[in-house]
Formats: structure tokens, C-alpha cells, sequence
């Protein structure tokens, strides 16, 4: 009998943790698998901030994805090109593959050329290639205005800009120049963390107010200029602005999204194809008041569910429960502290812990976990 053949679109945190869970399950004997990315290397999103924070470099954190070879699932360097559902076939630049099984977990696409100005004049955080020039620009800033600004929702890592607010608080303190720099951050939604609900954005408010760093609600960005941001009502002035761009559906895949923003799925992980399946930010799964967040641990955890229907069908045994749609993020609060949000989001409930020195060594560990579980990989910081 043939070998089925499971193929991974995206060495992400989705991807990385479905192959991994089916080779986990199953022998090379029992199935191939093949992941495919664009990139050589994963990093976990959050190290983003530590390279700007100057606690590591993007060298340091970055695991290749060939490692997979040695847990015996084939890696291909290439661009996505077309998925064909109705063939089942993949095109790449690397050649076509044929899959029994399809798991897309290709994350969402940054765009920052839907807010005119943006890509010109502001720096994007959640870019690798601008982390060390937002790094070079705040440690050669004397003085004048910072903004943090989310140009579009949903995003990824709903805490992400607070936590980048923060820990730029942290470097200029140290720099001894926070006192002549103002600190702002700008949001489309009235509250921080609105799928949270008002008691915890309440309190990321009051972590931002105890580091004189304000946040303004309600600011729809609709364009940028050399020096300042406009919003539906109003705007303001910046010297250097880091930017959140809006979060789109990457082009490869409108099909399989059938016009919807991101690829609908259920509790499964299944699209509408047969033996297609979608996992973390590239997709909408409902859940209690909004959609499950777009974060690692969720697209992990789908992963893991996606893995376990796979693994099923081919042994005929008994399938996953569905995601159950809980993950606790970290909000790293700077002076070495990080605060544990908890998500369940189908209940729906957020809860978040007071910040300590121990929450931040849990989330060194949740680096260290993923990057030597999925790719034996070691951090040498
Ligand atoms: C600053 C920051 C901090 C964060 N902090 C946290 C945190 O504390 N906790 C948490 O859970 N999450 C955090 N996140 C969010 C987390 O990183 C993402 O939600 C997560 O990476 C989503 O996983 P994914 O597998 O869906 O997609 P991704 O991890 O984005 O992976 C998608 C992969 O697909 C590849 N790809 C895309 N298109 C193509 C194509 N056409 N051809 C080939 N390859 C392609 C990409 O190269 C990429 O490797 C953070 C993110 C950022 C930016």
C-alpha cells in the first residue's frame, strides 16, 4: 500500500507543531511528510521585541528548519505558488507535490501598502528586516515622540504593541533619555485588549500609565505622512513611528478562503475541501465574542488537533478532541518582569497575572521548549 503523503504549507508555529505531532505519532513507514516554506529558519514572534530590547540577536534566535530532516520529515525551500484542492497538487517554485493530506498553516500577510504613507514613513514591528533599524533609531534618539501605532485588525498577538511600548520604556530609561521621549500608543479599538473585555485592558492601562506611556483608543489610522499619523478623526505627531500593519490573507490562498477575509475553519481544523486542513493566523475560527486570537499557542494547539485527525484517518483509530481553544500568552512588562494572559475563548475568558520575575523565565522556557522539541535546536544567547 502507498505511503500517504501529508504536506505542511508554512514552518510556522502551526506548521511545525502538525508535522511534528504526526511524526510523533507515526513512523517514515506510516506516512511522508513534507514541509514547505519560503524561509530556512523559524523564530518564535516574541523574540522580535528582545532584538529590538538589544537582549538578542535575530542570529541567536533563529532555528533552521532543515533540522527537520533529522526527525524525519523532508523540508523544501520555496514559494507557494498555487494549491489546487480539486488535483491535489501543490505548485512551488521548487516543483509540484502531490498530497493525500494538506495542512495550510501559512500565517497571515503583513501589509502596510493598504494605509497610504505607511510603508514609507514608519518602521514595522512585526517585520524581521526593521528590527534593527527601530533598535538604531531609538538608541540614536535624544529626544521627541514615539509612536506605537495598530493600523488594522484583527492583528497578531493582540499584547505585542503594548509589551514593544514597554520595552522601549525599558531601553531609553537605561539610556537615560526616557525623561526628554514621550512614549504613545495608538489603537483602532476604545480598549487595549477589547476581545479581553474592560477589566483586563483595564489593567495593561494601568501597566502603561505606571511607565508614563499613554494610550489613545478609538484612532483609526487612514494615512501616514513624514511626521505624523492621520486618523478618521484627527491625528498626531510622531519622530519615529513603529507601526503595526494591517494582517491580510496571502494571495496563494483566496481560494481556499472562498472571498472570506481569512480561511473559515471548524474546531477540526477542516476547510471546506476534503483533506484540507488550516491552522493559526491565516485562519477564522468563531468562538465566544470574537474569533480565537491570532497568537502561536492557538495555531499550535490546532496544529495539534489537525495532526491528531490526520493520524486517525490514516490508522483508522480514534480522532482528537476538538480545540478547545485555551492559550496563555505572555506580557513581558519590562524591568524584567512578564505578566500571563489566559485565553479560553470559548468560554469566554481572559485572565491576567500580576508580573514577576518567574512568568518571564516561563516564557525564556516556552522559546526553548518549541525550538528544541520541533527542531532540536539549542539557543546559544
Ligand atoms: C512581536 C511579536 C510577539 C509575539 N508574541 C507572541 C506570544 O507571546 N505568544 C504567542 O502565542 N504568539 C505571539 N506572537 C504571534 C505568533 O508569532 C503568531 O501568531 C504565530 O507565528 C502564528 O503562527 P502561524 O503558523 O499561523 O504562522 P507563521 O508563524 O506566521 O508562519 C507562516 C509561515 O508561512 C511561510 N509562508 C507564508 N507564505 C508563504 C508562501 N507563499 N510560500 C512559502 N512560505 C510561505 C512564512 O515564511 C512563515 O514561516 C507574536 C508575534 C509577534 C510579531
Amino acid at each position: 500500500m502507498p505511503v500517504p503523503h501529508v504536506v505542511v504549507l508554512g514552518g510556522g508555529f502551526g506548521g511545525l507543531s502538525a508535522a511534528n505531532t504526526i511524526r510523533d505519532a507515526l513512523p517514515p513507514g506510516r506516512v511522508r511528510i513534507t514541509l514547505v516554506d519560503r524561509r530556512e529558519w523559524f523564530m518564535v514572534g516574541f523574540a522580535k521585541l528582545w532584538i529590538i530590547r538589544g537582549t538578542r540577536t535575530f542570529e541567536e534566535s533563529a532555528a533552521p528548519l532543515e533540522n527537520l530532516a533529522g526527525r524525519g520529515i523532508d523540508f523544501v525551500k520555496a514559494e507557494i505558488e498555487r494549491i489546487d484542492p480539486s488535483s491535489r497538487r501543490v505548485e512551488t517554485s521548487a516543483g509540484p507535490l502531490r498530497y493525500d493530506y494538506l495542512v495550510v498553516a501559512l500565517g497571515a500577510r503583513l501589509s502596510p501598502e493598504r494605509v497610504p504613507g505607511l510603508a514609507e514613513h514608519g518602521l514595522n514591528l512585526y517585520d524581521h528586516g526593521h528590527l534593527e533599524s527601530i533598535r538604531a533609531r531609538l538608541l540614536s534618539m535624544e529626544s521627541g515622540r514615539i509612536a506605537v501605532a495598530i493600523t488594522g485588525m484583527p492583528y497578531k498577538c493582540p499584547p505585542a504593541p503594548y509589551e514593544a511600548a514597554l520595552l522601549i520604556d525599558s531601553l531609553l530609561r537605561e539610556g537615560g533619555r526616557r525623561d526628554h521621549i514621550d512614549i504613545d500608543v495608538y489603537g483602532p479599538a476604545p480598549m487595549t485588549l477589547p476581545a479581553a473585555g474592560p477589566e483586563v485592558s483595564g489593567r495593561v492601562l494601568e501597566m502603561l500609565r505606571a511607565e508614563n506611556i499613554r494610550f489613545h483608543g478609538s484612532c483609526k489610522v487612514v494615512s501616514v505622512g513624514p511626521a505624523g499619523l492621520e486618523f478618521e478623526e484627527g491625528g498626531a505627531a510622531f519622530d519615529l513611528l513603529v507601526a503595526i500593519p494591517p494582517h491580510t490573507l496571502p494571495p496563494v490562498v483566496s481560494e481556499l478562503a472562498g472571498g472570506d477575509p481569512f480561511i473559515g475553519i471548524d474546531r477540526m481544523g477542516r476547510t471546506r475541501f476534503r483533506n484540507v486542513f488550516a491552522v493559526g493566523d491565516i485562519t477564522t475560527l468563531p468562538a465566544g465574542k470574537a474569533p480565537v486570537p491570532k497568537a502561536g499557542v492557538f495555531a499550535e494547539g490546532e496544529g495539534a488537533v489537525v495532526a491528531g485527525c490526520i493520524v486517525a484517518d490514516i490508522t483508522g483509530g480514534s480522532g482528537p478532541d476538538p480545540f478547545d481553544g485555551r492559550g496563555g500568552c505572555f506580557i513581558e512588562s519590562g524591568r524584567e518582569m512578564a505578566s500571563i494572559i489566559e485565553v479560553d475563548a470559548f468560554a469566554p475568558a481572559t485572565k491576567l497575572s500580576d508580573p514577576t520575575r518567574s512568568n518571564l523565565e516561563a516564557k525564556l522556557q516556552f522559546e526553548r521548549d518549541r525550538l528544541a522539541g520541533w527542531l532540536d535546536h539549542r539557543i546559544r544567547a
